[in-house]
């Protein structure tokens, strides 16, 4: 029996195309790029076809298109053995890892691809990144149960989890990487799973879909000078329920007194505050260091060795189903697929 994916198209270099008045990239329609790619009919796997209405580039990505992606899967779940996403490069990551919240006990393969040249490029890596990402999507164990029922991304010969990922280079086709995960596969002549790593759903349960994010949430960076007054401003604002700060080393902060106040301010009115390290590789340990440690007493919570893209994720989901700070912080402390390394 032919295997059956579904592609849906939002965007992303893969399918620009210069406009000639501005000399800058767009976003073209999918016909466009499929009449640059002869060997799509090759391909030995049944593609349906789902664009959105209007491409994007993925910096106009947000949480109702997420929605809609979630909308999409769930539409063509029962008909589909996998999905391949065709996203720009940008906002990659994010959509990733609101997706694996938002696609609860997922049991078919979701791969986000996409590429750094337009697929009518010469020298272009969509090709292959999109052939492989369709293969990807399509593999079965011999039980016929998916290979890789995650989210992930697949890029440049690496398949990578999703909520692990992050965007490392603007410019070159390496583009992704997952420094506190191992790579889930690595594509070379032959496809080399790594199975042991790879997400074992309840594949009797379905698959529950979340639609709701809640965006009142903000990233913030420490470093030296940081101001109390610009600080004091982000934090006071009426609709924030969230804070992933971005914090030194293992997870230190400045031992600011007004610092220490305005985390325990926040705290205190129902704020749920991350702790993420500004290092691309290795976790938060905030008992480590005096500066973790008045951290972790104002109630910050670690964010372990999470991505930002992934912590502000989990916590729009988390804030967008709870009111209940403590709930919040327990699933917080706790990998609901993947996403972080706790401790045993
Ligand atoms: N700006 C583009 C996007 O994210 C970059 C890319 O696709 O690589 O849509």
């Amino acid at each position: 029996m032919t295997n059956r994916v579904l592609l849906i198209y939002t965007g992303g270099t893969i399918g620009m195309d210069w406009n000639p008045q501005t000399g800058a990239l767009e976003p073209l329609d999918f016909h466009h790029l499929i009449a640059q790619m002869p060997e799509f009919d090759a391909i030995p796997v049944a593609v349906d076809v789902h664009q959105f209405p209007q491409p994007i580039d993925s910096s106009d990505m947000n949480p109702q298109l997420w929605a809609h992606i979630v909308t999409i899967i769930e539409d063509h779940y029962d008909h589909v053995d996998g999905f391949v996403i065709l996203h720009g490069t940008d906002t990659m990551a994010f959509t990733a890892s609101a997706l694996s919240f938002m696609l609860q006990n997922l049991t078919k393969p979701v791969i986000l691809t996409g590429s750094q040249l337009p697929i009518n490029q010469l020298r272009t890596d969509g090709r292959e990144n999109l052939i492989t990402s369709i293969e990807i999507a399509a593999a079965h164990h011999p039980d016929g149960t998916p290979r890789v029922p995650e989210v992930c991304i697949y890029f440049s010969g690496k398949l990578l989890r999703g909520n692990r990922a992050t965007k490392i280079n603007s410019e070159g086709f390496n583009a992704f990487d997952s420094f506190n995960c191992p790579h889930l596969a690595d594509a070379g002549v032959n496809i080399v799973y790594h199975d042991a790593l790879i997400l074992k759903p309840d594949f009797s349960r379905p698959m529950r879909p979340h639609f709701a994010m809640d965006a009142g949430v903000v990233v913030f960076t420490l470093f030296p000078g940081i101001q109390e007054e610009t600080l004091r401003h982000i934090m006071d604002s009426p609709k924030l329920r969230g804070i992933v700060m971005r914090t030194y080393g293992s997870g230190n902060a400045p031992q600011l007194p007004w610092l220490i106040k305005a985390l325990e301010d926040a705290h205190q009115r129902g704020v749920t505050i991350i702790n993420i390290t500004q290092c691309a590789a290795g976790p938060v340990q905030m008992a480590r260091y005096s500066g973790g440690f008045l951290l972790k007493n104002v109630g910050v919570i670690s964010g372990y060795d999470s991505t930002v893209e992934c912590a502000i994720a989990k916590l729009m989901h988390l804030l967008a189903h709870s009111d209940d700070p403590e709930f919040i912080r327990r699933q917080m402390n706790r990998s609901l697929c993947g996403e972080i390394t706790v401790p045993a």
